[in-house]
Protein backbone atom coordinates (compact mmCIF):
# COMPACT_ATOMS: atom_id res chain seq x y z
CA UNK A 1 0.00 0.00 0.00
CA UNK A 2 0.97 3.29 -0.67
CA UNK A 3 3.31 5.10 1.83
CA UNK A 4 2.94 8.68 3.39
CA UNK A 5 5.74 10.74 5.60
CA UNK A 6 4.56 12.61 8.28
CA UNK A 7 7.30 14.05 9.85
CA UNK A 8 9.81 11.32 10.79
CA UNK A 9 7.20 8.37 10.37
CA UNK A 10 5.68 6.53 7.74
CA UNK A 11 1.86 6.34 7.87
CA UNK A 12 -0.69 4.08 5.78
CA UNK A 13 -4.18 4.22 5.06
CA UNK A 14 -6.57 2.74 7.21
CA UNK A 15 -10.21 4.39 6.90
CA UNK A 16 -10.24 6.60 3.73
CA UNK A 17 -12.62 9.65 3.28
CA UNK A 18 -16.17 8.08 1.25
CA UNK A 19 -15.90 5.29 4.61
CA UNK A 20 -15.53 8.05 7.13
CA UNK A 21 -18.42 9.86 5.88
CA UNK A 22 -20.90 7.05 5.34
CA UNK A 23 -20.25 6.20 9.08
CA UNK A 24 -20.39 9.88 9.89
CA UNK A 25 -23.72 9.97 8.37
CA UNK A 26 -24.89 7.23 9.94
CA UNK A 27 -23.57 8.83 13.28
CA UNK A 28 -25.58 11.86 12.73
CA UNK A 29 -29.02 9.59 12.26
CA UNK A 30 -28.40 7.74 15.57
CA UNK A 31 -27.83 11.55 17.51
CA UNK A 32 -31.10 12.93 15.59
CA UNK A 33 -33.52 9.87 17.00
CA UNK A 34 -31.84 10.71 20.26
CA UNK A 35 -31.45 14.54 20.71
CA UNK A 36 -33.09 16.13 18.16
CA UNK A 37 -36.00 17.24 20.37
CA UNK A 38 -33.53 18.30 23.03
CA UNK A 39 -32.10 21.42 21.27
CA UNK A 40 -28.83 20.24 22.43
CA UNK A 41 -25.51 22.16 21.89
CA UNK A 42 -23.05 20.59 20.29
CA UNK A 43 -19.04 21.26 21.96
CA UNK A 44 -16.56 20.54 19.72
CA UNK A 45 -13.05 20.14 21.07
CA UNK A 46 -10.81 21.78 19.44
CA UNK A 47 -8.14 20.96 17.96
CA UNK A 48 -8.58 17.34 17.17
CA UNK A 49 -11.90 17.31 16.05
CA UNK A 50 -12.55 20.16 13.50
CA UNK A 51 -12.97 18.18 10.49
CA UNK A 52 -15.22 15.39 12.20
CA UNK A 53 -17.45 18.45 13.57
CA UNK A 54 -17.66 20.56 10.45
CA UNK A 55 -18.90 16.82 8.59
CA UNK A 56 -21.15 15.75 11.46
CA UNK A 57 -23.04 18.84 11.54
CA UNK A 58 -23.43 19.53 8.09
CA UNK A 59 -25.53 16.39 8.67
CA UNK A 60 -27.61 17.43 11.24
CA UNK A 61 -30.86 18.93 10.43
CA UNK A 62 -32.68 19.51 13.38
CA UNK A 63 -32.04 22.68 15.86
CA UNK A 64 -29.15 23.16 17.38
CA UNK A 65 -26.08 25.41 19.13
CA UNK A 66 -22.32 24.95 18.37
CA UNK A 67 -19.76 25.90 20.47
CA UNK A 68 -15.81 25.41 20.41
CA UNK A 69 -13.65 24.41 23.15
CA UNK A 70 -10.30 23.71 23.69
CA UNK A 71 -8.60 21.40 25.76
CA UNK A 72 -4.60 20.19 25.64
CA UNK A 73 -2.18 18.32 27.76
CA UNK A 74 0.38 20.40 29.24
CA UNK A 75 3.18 18.62 27.98
CA UNK A 76 4.43 16.14 25.50
CA UNK A 77 2.67 13.86 23.30
CA UNK A 78 1.50 11.34 25.95
CA UNK A 79 -1.26 11.73 27.63
CA UNK A 80 -0.61 13.69 31.25
CA UNK A 81 -3.28 14.34 33.94
CA UNK A 82 -2.80 17.78 33.37
CA UNK A 83 -5.66 19.18 31.27
CA UNK A 84 -5.79 22.95 30.25
CA UNK A 85 -9.39 23.77 29.15
CA UNK A 86 -9.92 26.84 27.54
CA UNK A 87 -13.62 27.44 27.25
CA UNK A 88 -14.43 30.25 25.38
CA UNK A 89 -18.13 30.02 25.26
CA UNK A 90 -20.52 33.26 24.93
CA UNK A 91 -23.49 31.48 26.41
CA UNK A 92 -24.64 29.62 29.64
CA UNK A 93 -24.99 25.75 29.89
CA UNK A 94 -26.82 25.78 32.68
CA UNK A 95 -29.83 23.64 31.78
CA UNK A 96 -28.68 22.32 27.92
CA UNK A 97 -28.25 19.27 26.96
CA UNK A 98 -24.45 18.72 25.69
CA UNK A 99 -23.05 16.87 23.14
CA UNK A 100 -19.38 16.74 23.46
CA UNK A 101 -17.91 16.14 20.06
CA UNK A 102 -14.15 14.54 20.12
CA UNK A 103 -11.69 12.82 17.66
CA UNK A 104 -10.53 10.30 19.97
CA UNK A 105 -11.25 8.54 23.33
CA UNK A 106 -7.74 6.83 24.07
CA UNK A 107 -6.92 6.39 27.77
CA UNK A 108 -10.41 7.99 28.63
CA UNK A 109 -8.57 10.82 30.71
CA UNK A 110 -9.20 14.20 28.73
CA UNK A 111 -12.87 13.19 28.58
CA UNK A 112 -13.26 12.47 32.06
CA UNK A 113 -11.43 15.79 33.20
CA UNK A 114 -13.18 17.78 30.73
CA UNK A 115 -16.72 15.79 31.44
CA UNK A 116 -16.14 17.01 35.74
CA UNK A 117 -15.06 20.74 34.55
CA UNK A 118 -18.47 21.04 32.13
CA UNK A 119 -20.31 19.52 34.99
CA UNK A 120 -19.71 22.56 36.81
CA UNK A 121 -21.86 24.89 34.23
CA UNK A 122 -24.58 22.51 35.41
CA UNK A 123 -25.65 21.61 32.32
CA UNK A 124 -28.77 19.23 31.98
CA UNK A 125 -26.97 16.42 30.26
CA UNK A 126 -23.62 15.73 28.96
CA UNK A 127 -23.22 13.62 26.44
CA UNK A 128 -19.50 11.84 23.97
CA UNK A 129 -19.36 11.45 20.65
CA UNK A 130 -16.09 10.68 19.38
CA UNK A 131 -14.91 9.79 15.95
CA UNK A 132 -13.08 7.26 17.32
CA UNK A 133 -12.41 4.89 20.28
CA UNK A 134 -9.61 2.43 21.50
CA UNK A 135 -11.41 0.59 24.07
CA UNK A 136 -7.75 -1.65 24.89
CA UNK A 137 -6.37 1.85 25.91
CA UNK A 138 -9.39 2.82 28.10
CA UNK A 139 -8.07 3.13 32.05
CA UNK A 140 -11.23 5.52 33.03
CA UNK A 141 -14.47 3.93 33.50
CA UNK A 142 -16.59 5.86 31.00
CA UNK A 143 -18.02 4.79 27.54
CA UNK A 144 -18.56 7.30 24.82
CA UNK A 145 -22.37 7.37 24.06
CA UNK A 146 -22.09 7.95 20.34
CA UNK A 147 -18.69 6.24 18.48
CA UNK A 148 -17.77 6.59 14.79
CA UNK A 149 -15.81 3.62 14.72
CA UNK A 150 -13.75 1.44 17.77
CA UNK A 151 -10.10 1.13 16.71
CA UNK A 152 -7.16 -0.87 17.31
CA UNK A 153 -4.46 0.55 19.66
CA UNK A 154 -2.79 2.24 16.68
CA UNK A 155 -1.46 5.72 16.11
CA UNK A 156 -3.61 7.22 13.95
CA UNK A 157 -3.30 10.85 12.24
CA UNK A 158 -5.40 12.74 9.47
CA UNK A 159 -8.81 13.87 9.09
CA UNK A 160 -8.12 16.62 11.93
CA UNK A 161 -5.47 14.15 13.93
CA UNK A 162 -2.08 14.68 14.15
CA UNK A 163 1.33 13.90 15.05
CA UNK A 164 3.88 16.17 16.46
CA UNK A 165 1.51 19.54 14.49
CA UNK A 166 1.28 17.89 11.45
CA UNK A 167 -1.12 15.80 9.05
CA UNK A 168 -4.23 17.44 10.71
CA UNK A 169 -5.18 18.20 6.73
CA UNK A 170 -5.07 14.72 5.61
CA UNK A 171 -8.57 13.78 4.40
CA UNK A 172 -8.14 10.20 5.20
CA UNK A 173 -7.16 8.57 8.80
CA UNK A 174 -4.16 7.52 8.50
CA UNK A 175 -1.82 4.54 10.55
CA UNK A 176 1.48 4.21 11.51
CA UNK A 177 2.79 1.55 8.89
CA UNK A 178 4.87 -1.26 9.88
P1 LIG B 1 -6.95 10.32 26.25
O1 LIG B 1 -7.00 11.43 27.25
O2 LIG B 1 -8.29 9.70 25.96
O3 LIG B 1 -5.90 9.33 26.55
O4 LIG B 1 -6.39 10.95 24.94
C1 LIG B 1 -7.09 11.74 24.14
C2 LIG B 1 -6.16 12.59 23.31
O5 LIG B 1 -4.90 11.94 23.02
C3 LIG B 1 -6.81 12.83 21.98
O6 LIG B 1 -7.67 13.93 22.04
C4 LIG B 1 -5.60 13.01 21.09
O7 LIG B 1 -5.18 14.34 21.15
C5 LIG B 1 -4.54 12.12 21.68
N1 LIG B 1 -4.47 10.81 20.99
C6 LIG B 1 -4.75 9.60 21.51
N2 LIG B 1 -4.57 8.61 20.61
C7 LIG B 1 -4.19 9.24 19.47
C8 LIG B 1 -3.85 8.76 18.16
O8 LIG B 1 -3.88 7.57 17.83
N3 LIG B 1 -3.48 9.70 17.26
C9 LIG B 1 -3.43 11.04 17.56
N4 LIG B 1 -3.07 11.86 16.58
N5 LIG B 1 -3.75 11.51 18.77
C10 LIG B 1 -4.11 10.62 19.72
MG1 LIG C 1 -8.35 15.67 21.22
Amino acid sequence: MEKLIVNDKSFEIYINESEILERVKGLAHEIALKEAQHKPVFLAVLNGSFMFAADLLKQINFNCEIQFIKASSYSGTTTTGNLNVQFGLNQDLAGRHVILLEDIVDTGTTIVKLKSELEKLNPASIKICTLLFKPERLVEAIKPDYTGFIIENKFVVGYGLDYNGAGRNLRHLYSEAN
